[in-house]
């Protein structure tokens, strides 16, 4: 039997744990050649070597993506190795609330520099080889994940709400460019998924609201979410779902 994604050459950004783990590992069960991106090379380290186990090929590229030449020379790299790239999952974000009578700008300017600035790097790395991909095998994938936080209100967010928003909008106005030359863009925008992300939270009444939330309701696991990237990039090249919003079952 082929698999949905034999021949593909997949790229995840924040694959060290979480959501990109996830989709990494499941993109590798269905035939990719996935190289896996994030800080923590001990990590990547580890995925790769369970996605090896499995029979699949992995590739381990620790890179900080707020660096934009270590992001283009790991772009470089993984062509090198993999052939040209086809399929990017750009998912690599940081959640830090606060209220705004802190005026946190440290957390402000962290979460635009990742959930913006690191977007666009790997944009800008990746994006040629998409192109590339599209004129030569017919098709290719860029999947950005933003969140249900694009759509809805969070008190203390606004700054995470905010750069989610602008990957939501800059997807869907992208797509009408890259789609023209056979790019399929979509954006993903989950609910609450149970990751490292509420980790990194300190402030206490968001802490609380996450705690109380992850007692009380179910949460999407990062497997819920792989398997809509995975479900996207297997489709007829002629479909592109645009926007895919994820939510647990009882989530508002
Ligand atoms: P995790 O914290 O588990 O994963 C975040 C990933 O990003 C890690 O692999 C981390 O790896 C990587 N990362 C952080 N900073 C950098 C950097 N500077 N350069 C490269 N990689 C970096 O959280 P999630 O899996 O939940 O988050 C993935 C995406 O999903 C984010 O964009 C998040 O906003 C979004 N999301 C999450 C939701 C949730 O409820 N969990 C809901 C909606 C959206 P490392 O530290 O090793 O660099």
């Amino acid at each position: 039997t082929v698999l949905p994604l034999a021949g593909r050459v997949a790229v995840v950004t924040g694959a060290s744990s979480g959501l990109g783990e996830a989709t990494a590992e499941l993109l590798a069960q269905r035939g990719a050649k996935v190289a896996v991106l994030a800080r923590r090379a001990d990590r990547l380290a580890a995925l790769t070597g369970r996605i090896e186990a499995n029979g699949g090929t992995a590739l381990a590229v620790p890179v900080d993506v707020t660096d934009a030449e270590a992001v283009q020379a790991a772009a470089a790299r993984i062509e090198a190795g993999f052939g040209t790239v086809d399929l990017l999952f750009n998912n690599a974000g940081v959640m830090l609330p606060s209220k705004i009578a802190d005026v946190r700008t440290d957390l402000w300017n962290q979460q635009v520099d990742l959930n913006i600035g690191g977007f666009l790097n790997t944009v800008a790395a990746f994006v040629p080889q998409l192109r590339k991909a599209a004129a030569d095998k017919g098709v290719a994938d860029l999947v950005n994940t933003s969140s249900i936080g694009a759509q809805n209100l969070f008190p203390t967010f606004e700054v995470y709400c905010g750069t989610k928003a602008f990957v939501t909008h800059y997807s869907r106005n992208l797509r009408i460019e890259l789609g023209s030359q056979g790019v399929r863009v979509a954006v993903v925008e989950p609910g609450i998924v149970r990751t490292e992300l509420q980790g990194h939270v300190t402030e206490p009444d968001a802490t609380a609201w996450l705690d109380e939330t992850f007692k009380t309701m179910e949460v999407l696991e990062p497997a819920d979410v792989a398997e809509a990237v995975a479900h996207l990039a297997a489709l007829p090249a002629r479909v592109n779902i645009e926007r895919l919003t994820i939510m647990p079952t009882t989530q508002a």
